[in-house]
């Protein structure tokens, strides 16, 4: 505001109103590729072709081959508040297209040079107008097939306000495929394919009588094969598409794609629902992976929420967190143990929550007991090693058969008795049970692997390089174009901490080695949750270096054993020993306990001994 006193009230001219709006609606290029594609879809186009430069700021055009617009309405498609969509407040209330608030276009137009041509079928030829940030030209013949194609030329060219929060191209574009893969899979029934820089980096054919394909399309064979089937219908609702096994589950999540009434919207009532279902069966700090759409009477739900419209307000927000949870979590019922199950039959751990609430003895934690025991490293546990376990009297099997009654006996007496003692028993494959001087032991099998793992690796790193195990037969993997993109720019320094792979096309990456430490996990796996976690990085390939750390802290917690391994009580015995000389063996690399003390004491309180 200028230091004057004229305060007087106006109207703002109609451009400037359109680039305010136009700072909702067209926040960047990805929001201006999904206005033209919805706007595609709604004029029932069957296939649509995306084009992009330069992270979309030089250049989208999106071109269908729908409806088309008249030549005596183009002017009116580039006007505020002009749609073809919706003419009353009732319509207002049961929306069943993808647009309705006719502000795209005009919005669109204000910030940047616009081309529209389009061909109804009846016509003879085609017509075309221009908009340059606002200004629009006179319509004019021009040539071209039945459809309509949008070209989007020098976004915020004029405007270096908004210009300057454009990001990376990288960013930009990994924004794009988000948007182009989310409507990908909301509209299986449509051709679609995305061409950046001049490659095509996305292609699905019209999957109309086969929805599977799209999927296998756009998330590659693994999802579907790793994926359960959802199909849910009660009181109006109804559910359906694609959940992954917690197998599949992700480091962040980036394979959530949910749908109402097959459109694309982030929503807190269907992320908590969802969540909640997921609980029991996911580890902590993974995501999982669905592609669904919910069915609701359009009357039930709001979409017009914010200009973006990919927010909704459920009337009965309630009713729909139900009807998720119920049918996620029935469906996903199917991947736990079930009686008589042999305990590798699912790598799924059962109900973390089933922790009683009187949970409050006087345990010691593991750091009151150990101490920091900061012996040097000196050998990893790994269940097909031959760690020195028959020769060292410490990693004597105590139950070893044939020998049952020369285990160290745990009195306080002996000084050969390790902390943390020796390994009774796998409970569940989950928790090792171990007797030591003070009474029981509790380890959580996972937390503390994955700590021994990650010093392992930083001890290998530090010493020089992370010795790696190559493929006999590169592994090939199907992923995202941002995620074949972060693999060719991180590729050295993913080689520093131990995974050396390859971008071998536009969306696929071949993984040639990976660190022997890791070797015997799911490499497959490993390397898809590091590529997708270096897509999300803006920074420059050093970003890598120095956040080396957490990096193998993760690839460490993914390689680690996961619950329901049953370990052989040799084995256990040997996490144990190194366990006791691994630093900051305490804490698993997330800073939960890997162990914790229940000493005779606090044994005889629980059954009220000696009151
Ligand atoms: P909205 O989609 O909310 O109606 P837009 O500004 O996106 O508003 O589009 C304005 C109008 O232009 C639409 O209502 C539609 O009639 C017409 N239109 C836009 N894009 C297309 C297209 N690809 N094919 C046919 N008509 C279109
Ligand atoms: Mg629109």
């Amino acid at each position: 505001m200028p230091a004057s006193a004229d305060v007087t009230i106006r109207l703002l001219p109609d451009s400037l109103v359109n680039q305010i709006a136009a700072g909702e609606v067209v926040s960047r290029p990805a929001a201006i590729v999904k206005e033209l594609i919805e706007n595609s879809l709604d004029a029932n186009a069957t296939q649509i072709e995306v084009h992009t430069e330069n992270g979309g700021s030089a250049l989208v055009r999106v071109a269908d081959d729908g409806c088309g617009i008249p030549a005596g309405e183009l002017a009116l498609a580039l006007t505020r508040h002009a749609t073809s969509k919706i003419g009353s407040l009732d319509d207002l209330d049961c929306i069943s297209s993808m647009g309705f608030r006719g502000e795209a276009l005009p919005s669109i137009a204000a910030v940047a040079r616009l081309q529209l041509l389009s061909k109804v079928e009846m016509a003879g030829f085609a017509s075309m107008i221009k908009a340059d940030h606002g200004e629009l030209s006179d319509v004019s013949p021009a040539t071209g097939s039945a459809g309509t194609t949008v070209e989007v030329r020098d976004l915020f060219h004029r405007i270096p306000a908004r210009r300057k929060f454009l990001r990376s191209e990288r960013t930009e574009n990994a924004q794009i495929e988000e948007i182009v893969r989310s409507i990908a899979l909301a509209r299986p029934e449509v051709g679609i394919s995305w061409t950046r820089d001049g490659q095509c980096v996305l292609q699905s054919r019209s999957a109309e009588t086969n929805p599977e394909q799209r999927i296998i399309d756009i998330l590659g064979s693994g999802f579907v094969d790793s994926s359960l089937r959802v199909r849910a219908a009660a009181a109006g609702l109804g559910l359906d598409g694609w959940v992954g096994t917690p197998s599949i589950a992700r480091a962040q999540p980036d394979r959530q794609f949910f749908c109402v009434n097959r459109r694309p919207v982030r929503d807190r009532v269907v992320a908590h629902a969802v969540r909640q279902a997921f609980s029991d069966v996911l580890f902590h700090g993974r995501h999982p992976t669905f592609v669904l759409n919910l069915e609701i009477d359009p009357r039930e739900v709001d979409v017009n929420v914010h200009p973006g419209k990919t927010e909704v307000r459920f009337r009965q927000s309630r009713a729909v967190h139900d009807f998720l949870y119920r049918s996620l979590h029935a469906a996903l019922a199917g991947t736990r143990p079930r009686a008589g199950d042999g305990p590798d039959a699912d790598p799924t751990p059962p109900a973390a929550n089933s922790r009683p609430e009187s949970w409050h003895l006087g345990f010691r934690t593991a750091s009151s007991a150990i101490g920091e025991a900061s012996v040097p490293w000196g050998g990893l546990y790994s269940p097909t090693s031959a760690d020195p376990v028959d020769s060292d009297p410490a990693y004597a099997d105590p139950f070893r058969p044939g020998q049952p009654h020369d285990r160290p006996r745990p009195a306080a007496s002996q000084p050969e008795m390790p902390p943390l003692g020796f390994a009774l028993a796998h409970l569940h494959g989950i928790y090792i049970l171990a007797e030591n001087m003070h009474g029981l032991v509790l380890v959580d099998t996972h937390a503390a692997h994955e700590r021994v793992t990650f010093e392992a690796l930083k001890a290998q790193r530090d010493a020089g390089s992370i010795p790696v195990q190559r493929l006999l037969v590169p592994l090939r993997l199907a992923v995202s174009a941002a995620e074949a993109d972060a693999a060719e720019r991180f590729s050295d320094a993913a080689h520093s901490i131990g995974l050396e792979f390859a971008r071998t096309g536009p969306v696929e990456v071949s993984v040639h080695a990976i660190s022997s430490l890791l070797a015997s996990g799911n490499v497959g796996q490993l390397a898809r949750d590091l590529l997708g976690e270096l897509a999300q990085e803006q920074g420059d390939p050093h970003w890598l270096t120095r956040r080396q750390d957490a990096l193998l802290a993760n690839v460490a917690c993914r390689a680690a054993v996961r619950a329901h391994r049953q370990l052989t009580i040799a084995e256990m015995n040997a996490l144990l020993r190194d366990m006791e000389r691994t630093d900051r063996a305490n804490q698993c690399s997330h800073g939960r306990p890997t162990w914790v003390q229940l000493g005779i004491d606090d044994l005889d309180r629980l059954f009220l001994r000696g009151r």
